[in-house]
């Protein structure tokens, strides 16, 4: 099927040969030759400085981002990165640093991250803090490297051998307990979407060495139970790690803390409002409670007696570190920035905007998509296309295609992998009822699309730059070369013709 864009042309094929932009005067020194250097006569593209310009910045335009568009991909709290962090940031006593600075002419630095460590572990409703960890994910690892040096410490490393993680957590979760040697035991959700607490009563035997619990959950459901799932783990001598990617979803109205968890990561990236997306650089803080103090990563921010700020690494305990130099403090930076605009009001008033928001998309959607959400969500709702699937063969996948068309980011499909068709929608807080009113019309309109017109939604986009994408074949065959005319590669894993796609560059 056609498409309405016209291709960008690569730089080759805008090269005209003698218009390169030339602005330094030609050598009037002998040329000197570099031994180890070696510079083969190289086939590139001659283009003026304007056309490059124009070329970059039209791509540039090709693509959807939180700037540009609605990004409800759920999971992933893609809200407005407000520009006061980038200012903060971009201040030259933070940005002009260098990290092997002393600490004596870093004292501002090491006590922004010290601040962080603070508020963090406050808004936790924990005792003490790391911000080391670089992601989400090794955040886990870092708490589950914790909770095995904590177990070792009483001597039961070796028994306590298995996690045991709700089939509703995030995939990263039982990921990161078998990349630190656990066995991962799953347990089921209930008909409402949280823990099935008679299942794990059985999974908590004395081999537990803690339980995993992502809350609220990826089904965007508050675990209620969660008291008393944590007095059950620690009954038995387990500890319990919560995932706290969907903080946004609590913020300033319940602490982890207090609901009894023992250790838990932040996404600051997601609930703190740093850009992210595109493997950009995060932050996975990891805050604790006591017991679990002393094997915090090095090096950890400390305050002397005097005042002054400091890195601590004589802490004997420590599970170690977990990358060079200071991790992604610019990152720990803008979060704080975000956290101290906004206040412990404010705060709470973010969650509180942002439940209403996925709830608002949710009454309005649940009547012709159905939903994993029968009582509600908290900050993301859980549809699914099974019936659209059913009746008329359109898959969540081809909804997903269809709304860059009208102009919208698509959701995460096919995750949570507990509801089949599922499209996870996250519209966060940042939003304004007009565009959440016009995501819910173009949903509305797809699923009408899906009566009257449902191979449209199989070919869709159509609008878009590409069209329909073998997404499986361009990720295994990643083949980048420019030739004229296009090469008829092949697939070198498994030997098959590359097929044509339909508006897709053939390069
Ligand atoms: C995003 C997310 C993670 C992983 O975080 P990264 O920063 O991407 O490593 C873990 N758990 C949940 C629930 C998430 O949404």
């Amino acid at each position: 099927m056609p498409n309405s864009l016209s291709l960008e042309p690569l730089l080759f094929e805008l090269s005209d040969p003698g218009s390169a932009s030339d602005y330094l005067p030609p050598l009037d020194v002998p040329e000197a030759s570099l031994p180890f250097v070696v510079r083969p006569e190289l086939d590139l593209p001659e283009v003026d400085e304007h056309s490059v310009v124009r070329h970059f910045t039209r791509l540039s335009q090709n693509t959807f981002s939180i700037d540009t568009h609605f990004y409800p991909l759920g999971s992933c709290t893609m809200k407005y990165n407000p520009k006061l962090n980038e200012a903060v940031a971009a201040m030259p006593g933070f940005a002009g640093v260098h990290p092997l600075q002393s600490e004596a002419t870093s004292q501002g630095w090491l006590e922004v991250l010290f601040r962080a460590q603070e508020i963090l572990a406050q808004i936790a409703g924990l005792d003490a803090c790391s911000i080391q960890p670089l992601a989400g994910a090794q955040g886990e690892f870092c708490g589950l490297l914790m909770i095995r040096a904590y177990h070792n410490g009483r001597g039961e490393g070796e028994k306590r051998c298995r996690i045991v993680v709700p089939d509703s957590a995030h995939g990263t979760n039982p990921a990161s307990a078998a990349r630190c040697g656990y066995a991962v035991t799953t347990v089921k959700s209930n008909a409402e979407g949280g823990v099935d607490m008679d299942a794990m009563r059985t999974a908590l035997k004395d081999d537990v060495a803690a339980v995993m619990i992502t809350n609220p959950n990826t089904l965007g459901v508050f675990e209620a139970q969660i008291e008393e799932l944590c007095a059950l783990a620690h009954e038995n001598g387990a500890l319990v790690y919560m995932d706290g990617a969907n903080m946004n979803a609590i913020l300033g109205q319940a602490r982890p803390g207090d609901m009894g968890v023992d250790v838990m990561h932040f996404n600051v990236h997601k609930t703190f409002s740093t850009p992210h997306g595109g493997g950009g650089p995060g932050a996975g803080p990891v805050a604790v409670r006591s017991i679990l103090e002393p094997f915090l990563p090095v090096p950890h921010v400390k305050q002397h007696e005097g005042g002054e700020f400091g890195w601590d690494w004589d802490r004997p305990d420590a599970v170690g570190s977990l990358h060079g130099f200071r991790g992604n403090s610019g990152v720990i930076l803008r979060a704080l920035t975000y956290i101290l605009r906004h206040g412990g009001n404010g705060l709470r008033q973010v969650s509180s905007d942002a439940v209403l928001s996925a709830n608002y998309i949710l009454a309005r959607l649940k009547g012709v998509y159905e939903t994993a959400n029968p009582n509600g969500c908290k900050h993301e709702c859980v549809l699914s296309a099974s019936k659209l699937k059913a009746q008329y063969g359109v898959s969540a996948w081809d909804i997903a295609k269809r709304l860059p068309d009208y102009g919208f980011h698509a959701p995460t499909v096919y995750f949570p992998t507990i509801v089949k068709e599922s499209m996870m929608i996250e519209p966060t807080e940042t939003e304004t009822k007009a565009t959440l009113d016009a995501f819910c019309e173009a949903m509305l309109a797809i699923a009408e699309e899906a009566k009257t017109d449902p191979d449209l939604l199989h070919h869709a986009p159509l609008t878009m730059p590409v069209g329909r994408l073998d997404e499986a074949n361009a990720a295994k065959c990643l083949n980048l070369c420019w030739t004229t005319p296009p090469a008829e590669a092949a697939c070198e894993s498994t030997g098959e013709p590359k097929r044509e796609v339909a508006g897709a560059p053939t390069y």
